[in-house]
Formats: structure tokens, C-alpha cells, sequence
């Protein structure tokens, strides 16, 4: 494999797992302040309760898919959304240009990137929810860590190559 595309692989990966942390971090956001589980299979509209679709969660499209509306109640999306998916997508994104021959410098960035937001949601009297978003952003993180890690190793035989 060139090492271009090798790039772009990581590149595209690193976009999409960026802008999915950061959908998921809006989700995350919302249940630890109204004190719901972080885990659960339905993900639902907050205005109407209906259940969303696959393609109503795909971060950034869906919202202009959707013309910033609710597709079953027509309430209004926060813009709030599709900003923060789209600023995950370009700090994910950069970091990984900038820091790409060292992939342990990135994959901080990241981590603590993500850690740092959800510390500032701080919700004391859901410190439990808070606490369960870190480990399932740390849990998140540390599978891409091994798994960049391998390619890495794969592709390069080090993780810091020349
Ligand atoms: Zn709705």
C-alpha cells in the first residue's frame, strides 16, 4: 500500500469516527442532563418521542436531509447538532494531518478533546451519567487507539515512522 493511501484511509476513518463522536457527544450531552441511560438501543426525537431512523442519525447529512426539522413532528432541530458534528469532523480531521507520523500525539488530542467537553457538561447531581459517558468515550477511544496502532505497525513496522 502507498503511503498516500494509506493516508487517505486514515484520513476518511479519522473523519467519520470524529464526526460520529461528535454526534454522539450531543447524545450524551442531553441524557446526562436529563438523567437517562447512555446506553440504549432507541434513539429518539426529544420533542415528539418517535423513534428515528438510521438515516435521520447519520451526522451532519441527516440534518440537511431532514431541512433542520423533525421528520414525524416538524419541530425545529438545534443547529447546535449539525455544528457540533461538523467541528468534531474538522478537529478529528486535523489533528490527524497535522500529527499523523505520530499517531499517540492524535489519538490524545482526541481523547482529551472529548473528555475535556464532557467534564464541562458537569451535571453534579448526574455525576453517575457523567461518569459513564467518560468510560464509553474511553472505551471508544482505546479501539481506535489499537486499532490505528495495528494498521501502523502493519503498514510502517513502528508506531512513529520516519
Ligand atoms: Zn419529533
Amino acid at each position: 500500500m502507498s503511503d498516500y493511501t494509506f493516508f487517505l484511509i486514515l484520513l476518511i476513518t479519522s473523519a467519520v469516527f470524529g464526526t460520529t463522536m461528535g454526534a454522539y457527544f450531543c447524545t450524551m450531552q442531553y441524557r446526562i442532563r436529563e438523567n437517562l441511560p447512555l446506553v440504549t438501543s432507541d434513539c429518539i426525537c426529544p420533542a415528539c418521542g418517535h423513534r428515528l431512523l438510521l438515516l435521520h442519525q447519520i451526522p451532519v447529512i441527516s440534518f440537511f436531509l431532514l431541512k433542520g426539522k423533525c421528520r414525524f413532528c416538524h419541530t425545529p432541530i438545534s443547529p447546535h447538532y449539525p455544528l457540533t458534528e461538523a467541528a468534531f469532523l474538522v478537529y478529528y480531521t486535523f489533528t490527524y494531518c497535522i500529527f499523523r507520523r505520530y499517531p499517540v500525539i492524535f489519538l490524545l488530542l482526541w481523547y482529551f478533546f472529548i473528555v475535556g467537553l464532557l467534564i464541562r457538561t458537569k451535571n453534579s447531581r448526574h455525576l453517575r451519567r457523567l461518569l459513564n459517558g467518560l468510560w464509553i468515550v474511553t472505551i471508544y477511544h482505546t479501539i481506535i487507539g489499537v486499532l490505528y496502532a495495528v494498521l501502523y505497525l502493519a503498514v510502517y513496522g513502528s508506531l512513529f515512522p520516519k
